[in-house]
Order: C-alpha cells, then structure tokens, then sequence
C-alpha cells in the first residue's frame, strides 16, 4: 500500500462533470489500495476573476486582503470535490491551508510554506478518508492566510508529500507530461519519460510554466519522486528525480521560454566603482527581481549599463532608473517592455561543446536578432523581440532534433 499526494491543476476541475471525474478516477485509485491525499486549485479561470475583481475596487490592493480574496478559490473546490467523492460513496473530508496548518511566512501572495502540521492528514488517513487539501495557502504565525505565488498548488502537493513521506506526488494537469517544449507552441514537441531536478527545476526557472519552480525545489530537497500526468489521457506521464536512468541521454532536454520580460538600458553612465550598486540597488530595494545584467566595456570614462526585469515590473522600474539617471548624470535610459527570453536546457551541455555556436546559427539564419545574451553550465538564454518568439522556439526545436520519434 502506498501514500500518495495527487493534485488537480485548474483545468482538470474546471466544471462539475470534471470534478465527477476527477473523483471517479480518486476512488478507483483508493480501491486498489493507496492512501491518497488530493490538492486541489481553484476551477479554471477563477483566480484571474477574482484579481480582477480586486483591480476594479482598488489600483493596489493590500497584500493579506488580496490573500482572503484568492484562497476562495480554492476553498470552493475542495467542498464540491468533497461532495463529489462522498455521492460516490467515498469518506472524504475538505481541509483550507490554515486548517491543516501549513504555516507561512508572512510575505502574502508569495509567501514561503516554514512547516507543515501533519496531525489532522494522518487520522483522516488512518479512518480511511481521502483527505482533500486546498492548494496555494497557508497561514502565517499571526493566523493571517497567505498565498503560495501563481502555481502555487504544485508546491502545496510537493510539501505534502514531503512532510508526509509519501511515496509519490503526482500532479495532474491538461497536458501528459512534460514536453521538450510547450506543445502549444510546437505541437511537434516530445514528451519526455523522464527528467532529472536539475533540469526540470532550469526549465521552470527560465519560463516552463508546467510546475511552479518552488515545487521542483522541494522535491529536490526532500526527495520527493514527482510525476507530471494527464487528468484525462491514462498513461505513465514525466517522472522526475535525482538521476536520469535513461540509458541515452540527449544533450539538450529542451526548449523554455519566457514572454513577460521587459529590459532597461541607462546610456553613458560613469563609470567607475559602486556604478552597479547605484543602478540596481534602488530597483531591489523595490522588491524587483532583476534577471539577466550586461555592462558594456567603459571607454571614454562612461559606459551603459543594461538589465532585464519581469514586465509588470517594467514602468515602475522604468521610473526609478530615470531617477537614479538623473542623480549619475547619465545621458539617457530606454526600455523595451515587447521582448521574450528564449532558452536552450540540457545538462549534457557540460561536456560538448558548440551548443552555443548552433544555437546562434540558427537563429541567425532566421534573421534573428539576438538583443542579449546569458550562459551557465546547463543552459543558454538569449533576449528576442517578442514577435520572433514561436518562430525561435520551433527552429531550435528542430535545430536540436527534439521532435517525436
Ligand atoms: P494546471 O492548471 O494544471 O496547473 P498549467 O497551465 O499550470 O496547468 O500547466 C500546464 C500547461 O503548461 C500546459 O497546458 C502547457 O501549455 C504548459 N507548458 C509549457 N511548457 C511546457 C512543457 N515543456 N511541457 C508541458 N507543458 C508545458
Ligand atoms: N489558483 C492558483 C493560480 O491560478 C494556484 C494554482 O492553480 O496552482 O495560480
Ligand atoms: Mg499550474
């Protein structure tokens, strides 16, 4: 018998005849003998409606306010899953983040899971429930409820196994694992049957929007077997672990990408110590999170100095840097809030060379133009304007062989 933490993306209980048979699927499960613990996110749709609600009342809601609002969302469907399993004759029972106690810190609408109160799980379990648990919230110390940052269900479902120790967490979702790239941008893409932490948690953090990056996070600190499956297709999905068994290994895993970027060049500042400090110091005090930095090699005593930041981020950011253009006397600043980051993942990359070179070929061939440029060990990521984004993402694609067999 084994323990397992299954959790239901929003589209897979995005109506009622959907919710059916999401607790259709559960209980077969919980008959061939798993104790099973399910997160659920909020229906499809729902957690936009209600930051839009929000907006219409107030150009900046308060964080812990915004926090009530969005864990409803949630909270809604675990009762009607609930209700769903119990007529089919199963002993569920619904629990919201802060009832489980899944304590927070008190950062709200990014707030980082501290610790996890198993207690209330474990009876259930023990009485032959499936316990049903709301993704995306906890609560901090005070009792405030907090919420986990979009995606956040997937870091729900990983720290519960991981408190639990569970054999598996298995997140279902609209699509049947995870691909070489987004399969709705090129419908060619794999489905890998297998991918390591560290790639998979690279691809999250460059853009791949499957898994929240702070789920890929937890289980590779916890060690917790993760597999990405589809709600409505059977099959064995992406498992995710610590080694790849595969007997051979592709040097690149994949393709990521990211549209919601905007970057920031102040033009002719001095330069001399303390220059990047003075820039970015201002925007992280802010709260901004900055991506990729490039300083262009001084001449003449000044230089310029460019950065990337997420695109709602990008006037405000705007803003701060014009300030802080003024105070260095610097020529100018200009933006670009209409550019994509596009990334090239593998960890085979570490032992061949070249990767680089054909990734730049390709693109180039294309008529391309690259605006910036940022390599590690495992991946190459390089800025394009927004309306070359599907056409650089499908040539690589094809560049690497990353197409169905
Ligand atoms: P859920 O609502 O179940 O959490 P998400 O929308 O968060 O689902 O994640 C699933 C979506 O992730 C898919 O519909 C797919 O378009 C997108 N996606 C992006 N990149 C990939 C990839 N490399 N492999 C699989 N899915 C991807
Ligand atoms: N409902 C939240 C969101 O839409 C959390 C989640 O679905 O994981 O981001
Ligand atoms: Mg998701």
């Amino acid at each position: 018998m084994a323990l397992i933490v299954q959790k239901y993306g929003g589209t897979s209980v995005g109506t009622v005849e959907r919710i059916q048979h999401v607790a259709k699927k559960i209980i077969k499960q919980q008959q061939a003998g798993d104790d099973l613990v399910i997160v659920v996110s909020a229906m499809s749709g729902e957690t936009n409606r209600l930051i839009a609600l929000a907006n219409e009342l107030n150009d900046h809601p308060h964080g812990r306010e915004l926090d009530v609002l969005l864990s409803t969302g949630e909270q809604v469907t675990i009762a009607l899953l609930c209700m769903a399993l119990q007529q089919q004759g199963a002993k569920a029972n619904s629990y919201t983040g802060s009832q489980v106690r899944i304590l927070t810190d008190n950062t709200h609408n990014k707030a980082r899971i501290m610790e996890i109160d198993d207690n209330k799980i474990r009876s259930g379990l023990a009485d032959g429930h499936i316990v049903v648990v709301a993704g995306f919230q906890g609560c901090d110390e005070h009792g405030n409820i907090t919420t986990l940052g979009r995606g956040g269900s997937d870091t729900t479902a990983v720290a519960l196994a991981a408190a639990l120790k569970a054999d598996e967490c298995q997140i279902y979702t609209d699509v049947d694992g995870v691909y070489t790239t987004d399969p709705r941008v090129v419908p060619e893409a794999r489905r890998l049957d297998q991918i390591t932490y560290e790639e998979m948690l690279e691809m999250a953090s460059l853009g791949t929007k499957v898994l929240q990056i702070r789920s890929v996070e937890f289980a590779r600190n916890y060690n917790v077997p993760l597999r990405v499956l589809s709600s409505f297709k059977e099959g064995g999905g992406t498992l995710i672990t610590a080694e790849d068994l595969t007997m051979e290994k592709a040097v690149i895993s994949g393709i990521a990408f990211n549209r919601d970027e905007a970057k920031l060049t102040v033009l002719g500042v001095p330069d001399h110590p303390g220059i990047a400090t003075q820039i970015l110091g201002p925007i992280a005090k802010e709260n901004i999170e900055v991506d990729m930095i490039i300083q262009n090699t001084g001449h003449d005593g000044s230089t310029d100095f460019t950065f990337t930041v997420h695109r709602s981020d990008y006037q405000i950011a705007l803003k701060i840097l014009q300030r802080t253009a003024d105070t260095l006397n610097a020529r100018e600043v200009i933006g670009d809030d209409k550019i994509t980051k596009v990334s090239v993942v593998g960890v085979g990359m570490r032992s061949h060379a070249g990767i680089a070179n054909t990734m730049f070929e390709t693109l180039a061939n294309e008529n391309i133009n690259i605006c910036m440029i940022s390599t590690s060990e495992i991946k190459i990521s390089v800025v394009v304007d927004e309306k070359y984004l599907e056409l650089a993402v499908r040539s690589l694609h094809s560049t690497f062989n990353l197409e169905q067999e």
